[in-house]
This record gives C-alpha cells, structure tokens and sequence, in this order.
C-alpha cells in the first residue's frame, strides 16, 4: 500500500501540503501560513478531519456529492471494473461495456431528443467540447460565419481556458490572456444586486432580451449558440426571476440560436427534477454535464447533444476528443451513480420531501438581521448578506462579512461557500429533515457570531 497515511500528524501534512501542493482558486502562501485542514475521511454529509473534527458538508464538496458520502456500492463497482477492464479507449472504432451502458442511461434519462453524449473527463472538457462541437456544427451546415457564443458575466463554465472564456469571472479573464475570441458577454439576471428600481419580473425580462440585443448587434449570420446555467452555481446562486427562461427560449428558438444549458450543477436531481432545464421549462440543444453524474466519486463529464446535432457532426470526423472520454471505471461509478439516485427516489426526495422542508428553513433566515434575502430552489440556496437589513445596499468592502461568516461557519463544523457577500449551500441530496434541522442551527448560530463581530468592527448601517 501506499506510504501516505491518514496517521502522520497534521503538521507534518501541513508543512508537506505546503511545500509541494499547489491549490487551485487560492493564494497558496496565505493557504500555508494559515495551515491547510485536512480531511480525511467522509460518510453521509460529514466530513472527518485530521484533527477529528465532524464537519457538516452543506456544499457536497463542490456540488458534486449528490448521493452523499462513503457508498460502498460505487467502491466496489469501480474495483471490479479496475480488474476487468481499468482502461480502453473509444478512439479507434472500439467501445466498451460500461460507457455503452451510461450513454444509453443519460438519454433515457434526459429530456425530449437529447439522445447521444460525448463524454469528456470534467465540466470544463465537456464546455470545451461545445465550443467545437457547435462552431462546427454551423459549419457543416454551411454557415461557418456563426461562430460567436454568448454567454453572461458573472457566469461559471470551467477553468480551461475555452470554458474560461465562456465563463464571465472577470478575475479569470484578467489572468492568462482569456477570453479567446468570439464570446460575447451580456448581463446576468441578478435582480438582488443589479435590478435598481425594478420589479424582478420586468427586470428579468430586460435582462433576456439583452440577448436579443446582442444576436441583432452582432448579426444573426455570426451567432452558433447562447450557453448559461439554469440557476448560476458559482455566481451566487443566483435564481433568475421567472420571467427570464421562457423569453431566452423564445429568443433561441427566433433565431436559431443552439442553446446550451450548463447543467453540471442542476443536472442530476439538484433542482428537483432530474434537470435544471425541466425546472426552468427550457428545451436545450445540447447539455452540459459532470459533477452530479458521478456524485464526484470518479471524474467524467460530457455533452448531451440532440438528434439534429447528432446526425450532422456524425456525416464527418469530428477531430475531437480525449484520452479519458468515457473512462470505462469512471462511467461505471457514473452508472451506479444513477441506479442508486433513481431506485432510491432521491431526485423525489428532493422534490417531495427534502426540498419543500428546507425552502421552508431556509427562507426563514431571512428573518435575520444581516441577511437580505433567502433564496432556495431544490437543494441549491443562497442569502445576501447586507449591513442594513431596510436595503439592498451592499457592503462597502464587499466580501469581507462573507468571509467572516465562512469562518464561523468553519468554527461550528459547517461548510458553507461564501461568493463575495452571498453565502451559499448545495448539500448532498440524500440529507434528511433531521440533518436539515442541525444544519440550519449551525448556519443560524454563523450568522449570529458574524452579526457580533461585523457589529463590534463597526460595519454595520442601521437607520
Ligand atoms: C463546476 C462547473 C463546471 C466545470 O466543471 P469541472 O469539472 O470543474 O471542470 C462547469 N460548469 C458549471 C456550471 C460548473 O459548476
């Protein structure tokens, strides 16, 4: 067996995380002066650290874990498909059991003619896919000028620097030359931060036909395809107000614009059904997905694409592909994955069970003195952190409550993701009322310690 084990003491596995590691999204000599905490094992929603700390996952990792922790079942599939077949590829006219099985699994699954999956080994892969995929998609139909996608700032796509691109973090476009050319951006559906005066529903309508502003300015001839996620994850969760979805459909569908949805968040049960795309009645061309589709005990991705899609990228080669595209123990996790959600009801429970029980909680903490708003939909929530509960004033340093909300979060073995002043959770899917009780008064007893100590700092307003 391997050398590394969970028994050197947390120090020496700090100072070797800091001499050698290099964290991804963190500035690393802050990470090693502080001292990285080490997890070690997982079962259910919690996490154990190296200290012994029984920490309350309310992000399932990084959205990922939606059947929860420590499911032997997806052990031991992956161990029996490591004996049988650990690797081959699907380059050179060959498949292989598993991924004929997962391919077959995600279109009866997906809606309407969403019938055929390109896998790739992550989200960002699979965006980078689409980018190709529909660019040359145009082409093959003798439009090869429609190659501009448009996506939204503030929106996540992945890291690569395709994905990157279709993503609109600004810190990320500033860093290593992103993005590459023919994105095109347009504003988000935020109405928290950014609807002014307006009612959220004629707001949301403007901000839909931001898109249509940008398809005429741009010209219809240049446009392949508009890509978002259903509820931005990354953003802030940030749940477009209702009138937003219907209108980008209508837009799409007018000028025949592919639509992509990004469901590496919402796909897979988070939202309540088992797409993002169905709870915002959306009918997407092509999907994007990972994360949830292996509950991230093995990394894979994908694109699920139409038939029309389908059958015209498939009269040609498409010069495209990766080493790990439908990892044969990868989908076989996946696929397991996917029995375990549906003969365990889990996208019901969330639906039915979990999801109204939550929304109910979680929306009650908008009664708090430093919380806005309380949004929730499924299992993905958010609330606005603000200094004066009477507006929708930000702070004036924006993220520092956020971050000291985290903190104590932290000290009450609860995590939650702070993205500027929203603080935000995606808890496994599996979580019971019980575990939504003890939850919730770990993220109450945060924002108290938070309120306490941004008051005593002085950076709360109150008129
Ligand atoms: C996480 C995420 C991605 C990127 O997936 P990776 O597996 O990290 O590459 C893409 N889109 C959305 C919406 C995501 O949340």
């Amino acid at each position: 067996m391997s050398a590394i084990t969970n028994h050197l003491p947390t120090a020496e596995l700090q100072a070797l995380d800091a001499a050698h590691h290099m964290h991804p999204f963190t500035t690393n000599d802050e990470l090693a002066e502080k001292g990285v905490r080490i997890i070690t094992r997982a079962s259910g929603i919690y996490l154990t650290d190296s200290e012994g700390n029984e920490i309350l996952d309310a992000m399932a990792g990084l959205w990922c874990v939606n059947i929860g922790y420590g499911r032997d079942e997806l052990a031991e599939v992956a161990a029996r498909q490591m004996r049988e077949l650990p690797y081959y590829n699907t380059f050179f006219m060959t498949t292989h059991v598993p991924v004929i099985a997962l391919a077959k699994k995600i279109a009866e699954l997906a809606p309407g003619d969403l019938n055929h999956v390109f896998f790739a080994g992550s989200g960002s892969e699979a965006n980078d896919t689409n980018i190709r995929m529909v660019r040359h998609y145009w082409s093959e139909k003798g439009k090869p000028t429609k190659s501009i996608i448009i996506s939204r700032n503030n929106a996540y796509h992945g890291s690569s620097v395709g994905s990157g691109s279709l993503g609109g973090m600004s810190a990320m476009h500033a860093q290593g030359g992103l993005p590459i050319p023919d994105i095109h951006h347009i504003e988000q559906p935020y109405w928290w931060a950014e609807g002014g005066d307006m009612d959220p529903e004629e707001f949301g309508l403007q901000r839909a036909q931001e898109l249509e502003k940008a398809i005429l300015e741009l010209g219809e001839d240049r446009v392949a395809a508009f890509i978002a996620e259903p509820v931005q994850g990354a953003g802030g969760v940030i749940i477009p107000p209702a009138s937003y979805w219907p209108e980008i459909q209508r837009i799409c569908d007018k000028y025949e614009i592919l639509l992509i949805a990004d469901e590496v968040i919402c796909g897979f049960g988070r939202t309540g059904n088992w797409f993002g795309s169905e709870t915002m009645g959306i009918r997407p061309d092509i999907m994007t997905i990972a994360k949830g589709l292996s509950s991230g005990y093995a990394p894979i991705g994908g694109s699920i694409v139409s038939d029309e899609i389908a059958a015209v990228i498939g009269a040609s080669e498409f010069n495209h592909g990766y080493t790990y595209s439908g990892h044969p123990v990868a989908a076989a996790v996946a696929l397991e994955n996917l029995r375990i959600l549906e003969e365990e009801g889990v996208v019901a429970h969330v639906r039915d069970v979990a999801g109204p029980y939550l929304k109910e909680k979680w929306e009650a903490l908008g009664d708090h003195p430093l919380v806005g708003e309380a949004r929730i939909v499924g299992m993905m929530g958010s609330i606005a952190l603000v200094p004066n509960k009477n507006s929708r004033a930000p702070f004036a340093e924006a993220g520092t409550a956020g971050f000291v909300c985290r903190e104590r979060c932290f000290a009450n073995n609860l995590v939650m993701r702070h993205v500027g002043d929203r603080m935000i959770i995606s808890p496994p899917l599996v979580i019971t009322i019980e575990e939504i009780d003890v939850m919730i008064a770990r993220a109450r007893k945060a924002l108290d310690e938070c309120y306490a100590e941004l008051q005593k700092r002085n950076l709360l307003s109150v008129d």
